[in-house]
């Protein structure tokens, strides 16, 4: 967790417009979008080795299905899951396997990864458009499955799962979430600019295997173009069977989490510890769309990754398109290398992202970004005793009270904390943002989940 930005007034931090979005609590902190917004999406050379994590999603990691000294070419499987949920791995790019490597990773410090050595001798694999309408339900959700489809906008979730909810629960509603509403963070912005059409037809796609109609797409009202852009195309794809429409969100933050989101485009409120599908909905990610595009109508597994690298302490920030494996290290060199700003690396959003000490970290299906933050973009003021102002309360998206489950915490009393919702945190930041004594209120709702009982 990463706090960037100084805690800022009432007024800027609880605005108030007429735009949909959901009642309770969030925050609105600067947006710092603008160093990356405009660039287009470049794609960044493949380097000369990748280290790709065999756990990338929730659930079981994945086994290798390919030994040392094996050649493989782009797209080809190399880790399966043997025993419950998961999804395939597939080779980022030709070439010659090491053999599994601890890798570097940012939240498990280590974790198991094929290393792969670049080999253009093998041939390159091209990929063309397939009929998929003629396929039924089953086809296409066996083929987001094999594709190695997850949730790559946050949770990793695989989702051919979300894609097949209970039949006691029925959907009528496919909502795509376009928020973005991390700050700094640029990517799904420029997908939804240069592949609108792409991100449609994957709709269309979904719908088709939900067997409903009534697609939703929510984009934060910060991106009036890719609101227009996404509009056009919705129009353009939709028909009797498939109506896509475009809904513009107030801009707050966290706008784009799975509750919040669908609370603002539908009213409805998913229950604690319920899927969205008790509420008769599914959410993916637009990246997650275009993935399952590209795996659907073009054949092509899951193993590129459009990511926002971003902060003062980058000598060219950019919006790369960069293969899951390639290391950070490699980013930085192909970028010009930081600058002598640099103070802290957070992969991911500065309100959820986690803070690196190592380059050597390699990107997975769930990056979204990189950020290399000078002094003046993070907070580094040591934290100070609780004041009781209830600005953290105020803050939750969830209601809860992240105040009680600090002191509880403090007191040695963390198993005492299931009264307070600690298992309806989602870890959003938005208390701790606020939070003018900056008490580190995520970590102490990370330890009470660890010690509570349910
Ligand atoms: S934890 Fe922070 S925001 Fe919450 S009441 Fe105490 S001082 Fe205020
Ligand atoms: S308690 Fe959890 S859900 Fe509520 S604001 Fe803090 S991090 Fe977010």
């Amino acid at each position: 967790m990463c706090f960037v930005f100084l805690t800022q007034t009432r007024e800027l931090l609880f605005d108030m417009t007429s735009l949909l979005t959901f009642p309770k609590g969030g925050v609105h902190p600067p947006e710092a979008k603008e160093r990356t917004a405009s660039l287009a999406i470049e794609t960044m050379p493949v380097p000369d080795e990748l280290e790709v994590i065999l756990g990338q999603h929730i659930g079981a990691p994945c086994t290798p299905t390919v030994a040392a000294k094996a050649e493989v070419r782009e797209g080809d499987i190399i880790g399966e899951v043997t025993k419950g949920l998961g999804v395939p791995l597939h080779a980022p790019v030709a070439a010659t396997v090491k053999g599994v490597f601890q890798s570097a990773h940012p939240m498990r410090v280590s974790a198991p990864a094929l290393l792969l050595v670049t080999n253009s001798e093998i041939p390159a694999v091209r990929y063309s458009r397939l009929d998929w309408e003629l396929c039924g339900r089953d086809e296409l959700l066996k083929k987001v499955h094999g594709a190695g489809i997850i949730g790559i906008g946050g949770a990793g979730f695989p989702s051919h799962v979300k894609l097949n909810p209970p039949p006691d629960n029925p959907v009528d509603t496919l909502i795509l979430n376009g928020a973005e509403c991390e700050p700094y963070i640029t990517a799904d912005h420029r997908q939804m600019l240069e592949f609108s059409q792409e991100i449609v037809e994957g709709a269309r796609v979904i719908l088709k295997i939900l067997g409903i109609k009534d697609c939703r797409i929510g984009i934060e009202n910060n991106k009036p173009d890719a609101i227009a852009a996404m509009t056009k195309a919705a129009a353009a794809a939709s028909s009797a069977s498939a109506q896509i429409t475009v809904h513009p969100l107030k801009v707050k933050y966290p706008q784009g989490s799975e509750k919040q989101l669908i609370q603002s485009i539908t009213g409805r409120k998913v229950p604690a510890f319920a899927l969205p599908s008790a509420v008769g909905v599914v959410v993916h990610n637009v990246s997650t769309t275009k993935a399952i595009h590209d795996a659907i109508v073009l054949g092509k597994p899951l193993y590129e990754k459009v990511m926002t690298v971003s902060g003062k302490g980058i000598s060219r920030p950019a919006n790369l398109l960069v293969k899951v494996g390639t290391r950070v290290s490699d980013i930085v060199a192909y970028l010009g290398g930081v600058t002598p700003a640099l103070a802290k690396i957070v992969m991911g959003g500065p309100m959820m992202g986690f803070a690196i000490s190592t380059l050597d970290i390699p990107v997975t299906k769930t990056t979204s970004s990189v950020l290399f933050l000078a002094e003046d973009e993070i907070d580094t003021r040591p934290h100070s005793q609780c004041i009781r102002c209830g600005w953290c309360v105020e803050a939750c998206p969830m209601g809860l009270e992240p105040k009680e489950v600090a002191i509880h915490v403090e007191a040695d009393r963390a198993q005492d904390t299931a009264q307070f919702g600690v298992f309806e945190c989602f870890e959003c930041g938005c208390c701790a943002y606020v939070c003018p004594a900056k008490r580190p209120l995520v970590q102490f709702m990370r330890l009470a989940k660890m010690k509570a009982k349910r």
